[in-house]
């Protein structure tokens, strides 16, 4: 069945399914640990729709394909679209928040990267942004002061908090908006703090976005 947005309750959203906005390096301690340096302007790139899929349902991962990863990042959803947007405007076009994963074959992104070549072949293949239900904005208190955390097999890999951002949500949305016209529907992923490491197949995924939603799960092969 094709991927519809929903809410946290698991209700369908009424926006049509758009493209998947991406921040690379967004997090020092994530920078970090990938030996990668900080850039000026934000590392942007997308995912295309066919990427996005329900997180609550198994995570199929492609497993001829190297090491897959995971990169438990805070999920934004537009329901207007937003070119060159003021702070403002981005605050006015978001319907909620929620949490994606930015699944990435990290073997073969460290080939693209050493060959110079664009990461779509690491980042943007089908399935790869596995979505959560959507918390109404109006029902979210500080989009800088949001808690998150990914557990495997009952272990916790990733704790992130958005105030830790280098690029802060609604600048960083405004920012996407000057490169590239947004629109509703579309879902920006804000990036991943440190802890990614390889998925496997029966991998128990335990995803919580603190105070607003929790997602259980688990990995299965392609
Ligand atoms: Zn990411």
């Amino acid at each position: 069945m094709a991927y519809q947005h929903i809410d946290s309750q698991g209700n369908n959203i009424a926006l049509s399914v758009g493209k998947v906005l991406c921040i690379g390096r967004n997090y020092l301690d994530h920078i970090q640990e990938m030996n990668a340096v900080v850039s000026e302007a934000p590392l942007l790139f997308m995912k295309p729709k066919a990427a996005l899929c329900h997180m609550q349902k198994p995570i199929a991962i492609p497993t001829d394909k190297g090491e897959c990863h995971n990169e438990l990042e805070v999920a934004v959803l537009l329901k207007a679209p937003l070119k060159n947007a003021s702070d403002d405007d981005v605050k006015a076009a978001i319907w909620g928040v929620g949490l994606g994963l930015d699944l990435t074959l990290r073997e073969v992104q460290a080939e693209l990267k050493a060959q110079g070549q664009p990461w779509e072949r690491a980042k943007s293949f089908d399935n790869s942004a596995p979505l959560s239900g959507f918390v109404p904005i109006s029902k979210v208190n500080n989009l800088d002061d949001l808690r998150f955390t990914l557990a495997i097999n009952g272990k916790i890999r990733q704790t992130g908090h958005t105030e830790l951002m280098l690029h802060k949500v609604i600048p960083l949305i405004a920012h996407m908006s000057s490169q590239f016209s947004l629109d509703s529907g579309d879902v920006i992923l804000t990036g991943t703090p440190k802890g990614v490491g390889e998925l496997l197949p029966a991998d128990r995924v335990e995803a919580s976005l603190e105070g607003y939603l929790a997602v259980s799960t688990e990995v299965i092969a392609e």
